[in-house]
């Protein structure tokens, strides 16, 4: 493979702080004209100089200049030494599986992804794999879970809705006395808030269509890690299987990771105060937010993350039917799935996100018919605030 480990990394400002990284790690002016940004390179192949003497790439899916740049400023912001960009947070996911051969055994959060949850279970256990999904905030739950054949132990923190945490370390832990590879989807918190690498996660994955694009305009995911094998692996799998993003995606996700910080301030300052005035609002029963001293996992969050994020759930004192026209009501807070981007979004998990959950299943897992989730953006708080208090308090019968 001709992945040219000379273009990888370079760039001034790769071993800044993190708000310098998020802004010149792996990109440098181009050599040829001094642009200043790295050129969307929409070329699907480069002139050789000789046969079989190309310049570092000669093959789009294989290799890609404006690729390569993003690649280099994740694997830095996550603090890695390798980071491969795929078309998706499902590709990277399925990426990992790739590793994986018949007969072998997986340990999942019972709470993971709903995308990650159908792949294992959809895709996956068709070619013999087979999946415990268990309470990966229990770290007993995860040990006793382990089988001789287990291979991967996959982890989300925070979870979705419910904002649960995941303890890394301890997880990596057993997973490494048991030989078992550990990776973190690192969506919800992004390496600005949380980086798993550092707690002995052996793969972060992403899906960059959230924060780290921050814009709600592209779709993509990233790997990053710090063993070159698991690199040359995932490497070996963008160029088999194909599911690369093309050279706009990538611009665009690096345009997004530059404000990266700033956002993430933004999102967790104006989540402070959302979660604060929810938790005093007569109509809310719960708020589940990590940075609230109520919340579960409040201390392990507080340890492992710098701050808080911008999602966050909360159960209504309310019927599935008042609970939909909430979340119907609001004006700047979009009707939307997904979140991570500048824009405020509210779903309902019981109608939307987590629907495909039987609803005896789903009140168990706290999915509750007044669930609401909410991706705070970064508008100003008292806007966003005063819509979602009056859809509350019309909606509600309080
Ligand atoms: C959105 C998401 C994914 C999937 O990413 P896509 O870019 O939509 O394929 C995976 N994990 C988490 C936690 C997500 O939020």
């Amino acid at each position: 493979m001709n992945e040219p480990e000379e273009h990888r990394r370079e760039g001034f400002g790769g071993n800044g702080r993190f708000e310098t990284r998020a802004i010149h790690a792996g990109q440098s002016p181009d050599e040829v004209t001094g642009a200043l940004m790295p050129p969307i390179y929409a070329t699907s192949t480069y002139l050789q100089d000789g046969p079989g003497e190309d310049r570092g790439y000669e093959y789009s899916r294989t290799g890609n200049p404006t690729r390569t740049a993003l690649e280099g400023n994740l694997a830095a912001l996550e603090g890695g030494e390798f980071g491969r960009a795929f078309a998706s947070g499902m590709a990277s996911i399925n990426t990992v599986m790739n590793l994986l051969s018949a007969g072998d055994h997986v340990v999942a959060g019972d709470d993971v992804y709903g995308g990650t949850h159908r792949l294992f279970e959809q895709v996956y256990e068709q070619y013999d794999l087979s999946f415990s999904f268990v309470d990966t905030t229990d770290a007993e739950a995860v040990r006793e879970a382990f089988r001789p054949e287990t291979e991967l132990l996959w982890i989300e923190t925070p979870t979705n809705p419910l904002m649960r945490i995941n303890d890394i370390a301890a997880l990596s832990k057993i997973a490494h006395e048991h030989d078992v590879l550990c990776a973190v989807d690192n969506t919800f918190a992004t390496p600005y808030l949380q980086r798993p690498l550092e707690f002995g996660a052996d793969v972060v994955s992403h899906s960059l269509t959230k924060y780290l694009g921050g814009h709600s305009d592209v779709i993509g995911g990233a790997l990053v890690t710090d063993d070159p094998e698991l690199d040359e692996r995932f490497g070996f799998y963008q160029n088999s299987v194909g599911a690369t993003p093309d050279p706009f995606a990538c611009f665009l996700v690096l345009r997004g990771t530059k404000t990266l910080p700033l956002r993430m301030e933004r999102h967790c300052e104006n989540a402070r105060t959302v979660a604060a005035r929810l938790e005093a609002h007569p109509d809310v029963a719960q708020v589940y937010y990590p940075g609230l001293k109520s919340h579960s996992d409040h201390d392990l969050a507080a340890e492992q993350m710098d701050d808080f994020g911008g999602i966050m759930s909360f159960e209504l004192d309310a019927t599935l039917e008042e609970t939909a026209d909430v979340v119907s009501s609001t004006e700047l807070f979009a009707l939307a799935e997904s979140l991570g981007g500048v824009e405020s979004l509210i779903e309902q998990p019981a109608t939307m996100t987590h629907a495909s959950i039987p609803p005896e299943q789903r009140r168990e897992a706290g999915l509750t018919d007044g669930l609401v989730r909410i991706s705070v953006g970064t508008e100003h708080v008292e806007d966003l605030w005063a819509d979602l208090e009056s859809a509350i308090d019309t909606a509600v019968d309080g």
